[in-house]
């Protein structure tokens, strides 16, 4: 009979379409940006999503789906460089049944017990070295696996990297260049020094703009530089300097693993070749069991698990390999890696913690969030000791009670969350929490929309003080030195109703302004000072220059973040235009849907919050766009779908550029599609716009419209 294959239903063709878009976004935030916006676990879990409808529904599978295309791309900063074999990546093991699956498959692919060679996977950035006559002539990054960058001065920087190899290596004797592949890493301790030395800088940054704002100095304000989030992103960031001076003062290092061509070299397996390697001059990671049998490929894996912390540096799992290359030969590639290894992922660190309390806390908006209270813990190398349970519907769901034994980990592996309680360990009589039915800070009773529990009244203080520290945030108008203790003391002195207030504050009332309960030695009470108080107003006066987008997200209308409060100031120029404008415009906007257009006419129906703009207009604030270096809209109400590969351009990139002349782009076509452009590799997308009759453009008529903003002629 033949094999059945399922027709995927709207809904369904609809999620692949969204997790597509999804991962691609959150590879350019990872590769490009270096500056990861989910944790690896959701990442991962997104891409399986993905993998698994495109092998329940082969009609919707691609050629260009991240599927089956390494994830990354050479930034146009530096020189390209096609490499000469394909830099594939790894499929990845996400438990130990999915790592006995690959056993399986591999041991019944070679049809005889295989031996397999175990490494650590280490964290960092994938590096292609290539040396001649035994000298290193180029260093280049995996990019998309075809074409990476050429980062050899910054290679060059890197102290465990040989210039030239050690002759008894006997590579000095090859005619043809040999490519060593391996990953450059930052050592835990660099990590550290670095972000240490961002925040020394960035101390100075901040005294530096106090004196401009302060008229000591003349310049201009410079922006606070941004930590690194952990090793993998500082070493990517640090290997892709432009001036590669910086590359050398960031400590990097790397470990060498794998050959591009082992024809090349005297060597018949992997264990052979770290050996070869060795020899040869390079840093080889001196954790490596060669193994025979598959119970040692999982002692292996938890060994490496109990290694984890006391390493140096980071690893995020292991790479085990069938040891010998002929047998590699006949097991070849997928699209995407080897068929030969596999990454046994480790889970993200979790911890237990006794579970004290739970608190409500009130957002600016209104939202009534619980947050776990526990025993201080230490995770991933910070300590915590509250943690978000996103709302009421999940805090039931996991149903966590006081005194439970919890377990948290760190989601993007930055914000502490409650994984879930351990029931066999919950104490006699524990009961469920109960949701609040009153606001804990005015008392209003709290409504329910969707899965939160809202104060709804206008004049409750958790709110205000909520919004007050939001108005002065690094995103909104970035006032320092207005910390929330000093928020708090000017609104019990009545200072502070509204974030218009800011702006009448007198000097010196500020100066006077009380610490708190706070006292100096001599018991007198302690004052913020002369010194603080002029630079918070400096501050202060300073924010009537930040730009209109700034105040439009320094509102604190429900749902409007910083990347949504630009779009709508770029679109709409001003808060006039903005305040008479209706859904339907708003959503015309690229990357806004109806609840969020929704949210803001809402806003703008208050008349209080019309009444708060026109005292801000008043103070001084800026209520139009600067919009002298913006782009035409000659695109505006157009739809382009981008598919296939282009040359010139990431698609990411191209995308942004057609946004900046008022385009949407979306990730399938549709009736309402204005324009396909199709690379080479386009596949369903192409067909389905043909299908449908939308016009199809070539990559040279895409780059011709964001030469010029106009679209080719008919
Ligand atoms: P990968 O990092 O999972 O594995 C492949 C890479 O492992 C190779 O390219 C190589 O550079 C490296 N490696 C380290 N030690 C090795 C060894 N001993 N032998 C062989 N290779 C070794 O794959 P990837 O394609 O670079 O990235 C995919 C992963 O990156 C995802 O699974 C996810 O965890 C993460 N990611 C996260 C996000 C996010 O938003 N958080 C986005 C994209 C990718």
């Amino acid at each position: 009979m033949a094999e059945q294959f399922g027709f995927p239903t709207e809904e369904e063709a609809a999620r692949v379409e969204e997790l597509r878009a999804l991962i691609n976004q959150a590879r350019h935030d990872y590769y490009v940006n270096d500056a990861p916006t989910l944790s690896d676990a959701a990442y991962d879990s997104l891409e399986r999503e993905l993998r698994d409808l495109e092998e329940r529904f082969p009609l919707l599978a691609t050629d260009d789906s991240p599927t089956c295309t390494v994830g990354g791309s050479a930034s146009s900063s530096f020189a390209s460089v096609e490499h000469a074999v394909r830099m594939y990546s790894l499929d990845n093991a996400m438990d130990l049944d999915e790592l006995d699956a690959w056993l399986q498959r591999t041991r019944e692919a070679a049809g005889r017990p295989l031996r397999y060679c175990c490494e650590l996977k280490i964290d960092g950035s994938s590096i292609a070295l290539t040396y001649h006559h035994g000298v290193l002539t180029r260093a280049a990054t995996r990019g998309d696996g075809t074409t990476g960058e050429d980062v050899t001065e910054n290679i060059r920087q890197v102290a465990d990297v040989p210039a030239e190899l050690e002759p008894i290596c006997g590579a000095w004797a090859f005619d043809k260049p040999i490519e060593l592949r391996g990953e450059v890493f930052m050592p835990r301790s660099s990590f550290r020094q670095l972000n240490a030395q961002i925040a020394r800088e960035n101390d100075a940054i901040k005294e530096r703009n106090a004196q401009i704002e302060l008229g000591e100095i003349s310049g201009r304000r410079a922006a606070l530089k941004k930590p690194f989030a952990n090793c993998r992103n500082a070493a990517a960031g640090s290997l892709r300097q432009k001036d590669a001076s910086i590359t050398a003062e960031r400590g990097l290092s790397t470990f060498v693993y794998a050959v591009a061509d082992a024809a090349q070299l005297p060597v018949s397996s992997q264990h052979e070749l770290l050996g070869w390697l060795r020899d040869a001059g390079f840093s080889v990671n001196p954790n490596i069991r060669t193994v025979d049998t598959e119970e040692e490929v999982r002692a292996f894996c938890q060994h490496a698990l109990e290694l984890r912390d006391s390493l140096g540096y980071d690893i995020d799992g292991v790479v085990v390999k069938v040891d010998e290359f002929a047998l590699q030969a006949e097991l070849g590639f997928t699209a995407k890696a080897p068929r030969w290894a596999i990454a046994f992922k480790f889970p993200p660190e979790e911890k237990t913690t006794i579970l004290r309390s739970v608190a409500v806390q009130v957002g600016r908006t209104g939202a009534c969030t619980p947050v776990a209270e526990f025993d201080p813990t230490v995770v991933d190398g910070s300590v915590v000791s509250r943690a978000t349970l996103h709302n009421y519907d999940e805090l039931a769901r996991k149903d966590v009670r006081i005194g439970d034994t919890i377990i948290i980990h760190k989601a993007g592996d930055v914000i502490p969350e409650v994984v879930g309680a351990i029931p066999e360990l919950r104490p006699a009589g524990a009961l469920p929490v109960q949701a609040p039915t009153a606001c804990p800070s005015c008392g209003s009773p709290l409504h329910r929309d969707g899965a939160f529990l809202r104060c709804e009244s206008a004049e409750c203080p958790a709110q205000a003080a909520e919004r007050l520290e939001h108005w002065v945030s690094r995103g909104a108008l970035d006032i320092d030195g207005m910390g929330p203790k000093v928020i708090e003391a000017l609104a019990a002195a009545g200072k502070l109703r509204d974030v218009v207030d800011y702006y009448a504050l007198r000097e010196d009332e500020l100066a006077q302004l009380k610490r708190g309960e706070e006292t100096n030695a001599d018991g007198s009470e302690r004052v913020l000072g002369a010194k603080n108080a002029a630079k918070i107003i400096a501050q202060i006066n300073a924010s009537k220059e930040q730009p209109f987008s700034s105040v439009l997200f320094g509102l604190g209308i429900r749902n409007i973040g910083k990347t949504t409060a630009e779009a709508l100031a770029k679109a709409f120029g001003s808060i006039d235009a903005l305040m008479e404008t209706g859904v339907d415009a708003l959503c015309q906007v690229d990357g806004i849907g109806e609840v969020v257009a929704q949210s803001v006419v809402d806003f703008f129906a208050v008349d209080a919050n019309r009444q708060l703009v026109e005292r801000l207009r008043q103070a001084g604030l800026q209520m139009e766009a600067d919009l002298s270096d913006a782009k035409p809209q000659t695109l505006a109400g157009l739809t382009f779908v981008l598919t296939g590969s282009l040359e010139r351009y990431d698609r990411t990139t191209a995308e942004g550029l057609l946004k900046e002349y008022g385009a949407k782009c979306s990730g399938s076509v549709s009736k309402k599609t204005s324009y396909v452009v199709a690379g080479p590799g386009a596949g369903s997308k192409l067909a389905k716009a043909q299908s449908l009759g939308v016009p199809v453009l070539d990559e040279e008529a895409l780059v011709a419209i964001i030469e010029t903003g106009q679209l080719p002629a008919e």
